[in-house]
C-alpha cells in the first residue's frame, strides 16, 4: 500500500516546491528520482575533505526490502585514484553512485568519505563535495553561461570562462552569436550530445569537486565524440577522485582499478592487464566487445 502512495506523496512535494517559488530543474528531477527523503542527522557537522578517499564496508542495500541490490560490497577508493566500475546492465552501477549522493541509505554497512560515514554529515556538504556527469545532462532553458555557472551559486564570469576553457567549450562559444549569453535549449539554441556533455563538465568544474562521479557520461555519444570528451574528462579528473561507471570498457582500460560488479557483488577487481589474465567475467566482456568493434569495423567498410 505504501507503494501506491508515494507517487502521490512525491507529486505532493513537488507540488509544494513549485508553489513556494523554489522550483529549480535539477532539484525536481532529483524530487521525482528519489522516493525517501534522507534526513540529516540532528545536529550533523559538514563534512571535512582532506583526503577524499571513498570506502564501502560491507553495503547491502536494496529499493524495496524483498529484493536487494547491493549484497555486501566493499571498496576503497585512496584519495586521488582514478576507479572504474564496470559489470552487465542492472549489475548496481548507478545504485553505488546513488548511495554515495545519499539518495538512498544502505540497509546495512557503512559509507564513509574521508573516514566519516556519510550518514552523519549534512547532506549539503556531501553533496558540494560530488560532482556527477551523468549519462544525459539536463541544460535548462538559459543561456550557456547560466548553465555552466549552475555548478556552484555565486560563480563569477572568470570562473564560468575558466570552467568553459577547461572543458573544450571556447571554440563553440566564440562561434555563437551572443557568445556565454546564447540562449541554449528548447527555446534557444539546439547543443549536440557531445556539446551538452561538455557543459555538464563545464558545469562540474565550477563547482570543482574533490570526488567526481562519471555514469556513463560518454555512453550516449558517437565513438569519435567519445574519444574527444575522454581526453577531456581525463583532464578533469586529475587530482581527485574519480569513479568512472563505464559500458564500453576500452574507455577505462588505463583506470588505477576496475571493479567488476555482477548481480550486486564484486565478481573481480584489478587492473585491464591483469583482469585479461584473470580470464574472467571481464576478459569475456573484454572479448565480447572487441568482437562487436569488429563487426560494426566490417559492417562500415
Ligand atoms: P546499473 O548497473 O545498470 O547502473 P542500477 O544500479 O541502475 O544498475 O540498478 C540496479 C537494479 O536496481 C536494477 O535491477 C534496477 O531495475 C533496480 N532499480 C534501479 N533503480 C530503482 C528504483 N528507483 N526502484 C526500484 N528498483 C530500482
Ligand atoms: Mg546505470
Amino acid at each position: 500500500l505504501t507503494q501506491l502512495f508515494r507517487p502521490l506523496d512525491m507529486l505532493g512535494m513537488v507540488y509544494r516546491t513549485i508553489r513556494q517559488g523554489l522550483i529549480d530543474m535539477a532539484e525536481m528531477f532529483r524530487l521525482l528520482d528519489t522516493e525517501v527523503e534522507v534526513p540529516d542527522a540532528p545536529g550533523a557537522p559538514a563534512l571535512i575533505v582532506r583526503q577524499p578517499s571513498i570506502v564501502f564496508d560491507d553495503v547491502v542495500f536494496g529499493y524495496d526490502k524483498d529484493r536487494t541490490i547491493l549484497q555486501g560490497l566493499s571498496f576503497e577508493v585512496p584519495a586521488g585514484q582514478a576507479f572504474a566500475i564496470v559489470g552487465p546492465s542492472g549489475a548496481g552501477k548507478s545504485t553505488i553512485a546513488r548511495l554515495l549522493f545519499r539518495f538512498y541509505d544502505p540497509l546495512s554497512g557503512r559509507i564513509l568519505i574521508d573516514g566519516q560515514d556519510i550518514r552523519n554529515v549534512t547532506q549539503a556538504s556531501l553533496r558540494k563535495a560530488i560532482g556527477i556527469v551523468p549519462q544525459d545532462s539536463v541544460l535548462f532553458n538559459d543561456t550557456i553561461g547560466y548553465n555552466i555557472g549552475y555548478g556552484r551559486e555565486g560563480a563569477g564570469a572568470d570562473e564560468i570562462i575558466a570552467a568553459a576553457q577547461g572543458a573544450a567549450l571556447t571554440g563553440l562559444i566564440a562561434r555563437l552569436p551572443q557568445g556565454f549569453d546564447t540562449e541554449v535549449g528548447e527555446r534557444g539554441l539546439k547543443l549536440s550530445g557531445g556539446e551538452k556533455q561538455r557543459v555538464a563538465i563545464a558545469r562540474t568544474l565550477v563547482k570543482n569537486p574533490p570526488i567526481l562521479i562519471l555514469d556513463e557520461a560518454t555512453s550516449a555519444l558517437d565513438t569519435r565524440t567519445e574519444q574527444d570528451i575522454l581526453a577531456t574528462l581525463h583532464r578533469v579528473a586529475e587530482h581527485r577522485t574519480s569513479l568512472t561507471i563505464a559500458h564500453r570498457l576500452s574507455t577505462i582500460a588505463d583506470a588505477d582499478r576496475i571493479l567488476v560488479l555482477n548481480e550486486g557483488r564484486l565478481a573481480e577487481s584489478g587492473r585491464h592487464a591483469e583482469l585479461l589474465r584473470r580470464d574472467g567475467l571481464y576478459a569475456e566482456m573484454w572479448a565480447r566487445q572487441a568482437a562487436e568493434a569488429e563487426e560494426i569495423g566490417e559492417a562500415a567498410q
